[in-house]
């Protein structure tokens, strides 16, 4: 396998040619959108025009539908160059390995989706990969099967740009742009989608910046070997909806068709709808039920995600409070901004949100590994509480519907006090600056392209 990418250079007009992108070693007429900067009569190498220069700049986020939360982070960005900065940029978000390789890289959905079910394949495969020399290995054994794919994946947005937003979307990537001369040219950055605890492939000594969403995450970025000039701490990319203005409560309500005066609780459990999800409704329709006088306390929202099945399921049960079941939803904003409170997975996503809408959370499940710590972050900063039993959470939710509401007040504070609703904005300025600027690189060796080059 290693044997197919004797010949990089041979390999990458055959990829040029086969996406027709660069001229690549090719005549005056095939170069393209970049323009070169290196001797006329170096037919072997590539132009680029400055990034600097006045036309619109590709940026290509890498993303994979592996969850729910990369794909909103990279739509938050790629809405908040829209707002910030107009036509200036061209924004694609795109799974590249999908659209482009084979397997593993094109299945990582599925697979992810079964390594969650079975979390403890998943807490060996978090943990079995975090040494560096075998998440390394494996994705230099990738890198080198698939690189040509991936270089025609990547070549065919033509970026001046690369954001990855996935933890496995550094190496590979990166790899490629050194093998063609490009690393010095093409922008690329990590934004880090976990809160705490995350894989260390997220972090990578190559890149121009990695922003990390929190100080713990800022520092095991330092401990793996980044430099403080490529940190940036601002906080997790939210969709620009969530920060703006939108309706008030009452409006919100009537526009999603909700009953104006109940309380409302938000459930749910990522993009996929995991969790305790099934059982932790049928028990808040018990509790938000007041058998006394017979009639409902609070109001459920139940949104499932991509989980047809449990849309299905929870349409089938009989309900003595007012319930509404949704499945994908597109304006979360809305749907937090309409209810009291949240009960979710510890998802990074779906708090850093609930956070922003000042909503106390109720964290019933973490995924082993990129989760875990996402916990503490909630519960040590009092902006809510975690409970695996569905019955507890029942519980807690009725009291603070009914005799706790100070505290329900109170969480709502700290919930508020831990939002960082700007820090998509201040990710693509920075990343706006760099393209300005176009900073000189970290001079850090490319481990992983070193090592592979031995190979080649
Ligand atoms: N989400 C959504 N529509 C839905 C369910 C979820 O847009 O119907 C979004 C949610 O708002 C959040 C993301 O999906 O931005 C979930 O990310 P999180 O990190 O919480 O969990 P993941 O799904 O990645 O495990």
């Amino acid at each position: 396998m290693v044997m197919n990418v004797v010949s990089p250079r041979k390999s990458i007009n055959t990829v040029f040619e086969r996406v027709g992108v660069y001229g690549f070693g090719g005549s005056r007429q095939k170069r393209c959108k970049y323009e070169i900067d290196q001797d006329d009569d170096d037919d072997e190498t590539m132009e680029m025009v400055q990034i600097g220069a006045e036309r619109t700049k590709n940026v290509l986020i890498l993303m994979s539908d592996t969850g729910g939360g990369h794909r909103a982070s990279a739509e938050a960005i790629r809405d908040a160059f829209k707002l910030e900065f107009g036509d200036e940029y061209r924004i694609f978000v795109k799974d590249v390995w999908k659209e482009y390789t084979g397997w593993p890289l094109n299945n990582m959905e599925r697979q992810y989706k079964f390594m969650v079910k079975h979390v403890q394949l998943w807490k060996v495969a978090f943990h079995g990969t975090s040494p560096r020399w075998i998440h390394s290995l494996y994705l230099a054994a990738i890198a080198a099967y698939y690189a040509k794919e991936v270089e025609a994946g990547l070549m065919e947005y033509k970026p001046d740009i690369i954001i990855s937003v996935h933890p496995l979307m550094q190496h590979i990537p990166l790899w490629v742009l050194k093998w063609q001369g490009l690393q010095k040219k093409v922008i690329f950055v990590t934004v880090i989608t976990d809160l705490n605890t995350c894989h260390p492939t997220w972090f990578h000594p190559g890149v121009n910046r990695c922003y990390c969403p929190s100080e713990e995450v800022a520092k095991r970025a330092l401990v793996d070997g980044l430099e403080e000039s490529q940190i940036r701490v601002f906080g997790l990319p939210i969709r620009p909806s969530f920060c703006r203005a939108i309706l008030s409560k009452d409006e919100l309500r009537v526009e999603l068709e909700m009953d104006l005066t109940l309380p409302a609780v938000l459930l749910m459990g990522g993009g996929e709808g995991m969790g305790p999800v099934k059982k932790t409704a049928k028990a808040l329709g018990d509790s938000l039920f007041d058998k006394e006088t017979g009639k409902p306390i609070g109001q459920l929202i139940i949104i499932c995600g991509r989980n047809k099945l449990l849309v299905t399921t929870l349409e089938s049960l009989e309900w003595k409070i007012p319930v509404k079941i949704r499945g994908f939803e597109t304006q979360m904003q809305k749907w937090m901004g309409a209810c009291e409170c949240i009960i979710t997975k510890a998802g990074p996503g779906t708090i850093a949100e609930a956070l922003i809408r000042g909503l106390p959370i109720i964290l019933n499940d973490y995924i082993p590994g990129q989760e875990k710590g996402n916990v503490p972050y909630v519960v040590d900063n009092g902006a809510g509480v975690f409970t695996r039993s569905p019955k507890e959470t029942a519980r807690l939710v009725a009291e603070w519907f009914s005799t706790k509401t100070d505290e329900l007040l109170r969480m709502s504070e700290n919930s508020l006090k831990l939002a960082q609703p700007n820090a998509v904005f201040d990710i693509v300025k920075d990343i706006h600056e760099l393209a300005c600027q176009r900073g000189p690189l970290a001079n850090i060796p490319y481990m992983l392209t070193s090592s592979f080059s031995s190979l080649i």
